[in-house]
């Protein structure tokens, strides 16, 4: 996370994000192209997209239903930002959030993908409605949003859009990689 001239970049040498490339208005458009990259990613077999790649290295239904659940989990954290507070995140329940499952058990079938990928959808939608409503003075509160973590609303809602296009590129690893071994 670099900080620029009283805002904060996050740089992922991964995937290439970097939040110093995305004013509010970027943020939003790409918010709402999130459906449609994961829709793309996804087309595949389905078996394709239920297979884990590797034992501890998540299926497609898996990343997208993370996604889901990180998107939420962050947009609550981002409004308790824009209020002018950090989040305690104990106090989030993860059993009120779509895309809670146990990381450690592959068990995706109680995911349909159709309703995974609109649950993408509304979850994308919301944030990018909500980061469309801050003003300036609630896009600009810094707060503690984890250890060593200290940012701004504006940063905390392209955190959501970094993982949720960071995990595209997972999945199609994923894919490729299964392909590979056909
Ligand atoms: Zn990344």
């Amino acid at each position: 996370m670099l900080s620029v001239g009283g805002d904060f970049h996050e740089v992922c040498d991964e995937c290439g994000f970097h939040g110093g490339t995305l004013d509010p208005s970027a943020t939003v458009a790409r918010m709402r192209a999130l459906p449609d990259r994961w829709s793309e990613v996804m087309s595949q077999d389905e078996a394709l997209l239920r297979a884990r790649p590797e034992p501890d290295t998540w299926c497609a239904i898996e990343y997208a239903q993370h996604v889901i659940n990180a998107i939420a989990s962050i947009e609550w954290g981002a409004r308790l930002f824009a209020a002018g507070r950090a989040p305690d995140w104990d106090e989030l329940s993860e059993d009120s959030l779509p895309g809670a499952f146990e990381h450690a058990t592959h068990d995706c079938g109680r995911f349909e993908l159709a309703d995974t990928l609109e649950s993408l959808t509304v979850v994308a939608n919301s944030m990018a409605a909500f980061a469309e409503s801050l003003t300036p003075e609630e896009q600009a509160v810094v707060a503690v949003y984890a250890d060593d973590w200290v940012i701004n609303t504006t940063a905390v809602i392209r955190h959501a859009l970094h993982d949720a296009e960071h995990h595209v590129l997972d999945v199609r690893r994923g894919i490729a990689r299964q392909q590979l071994r056909r």
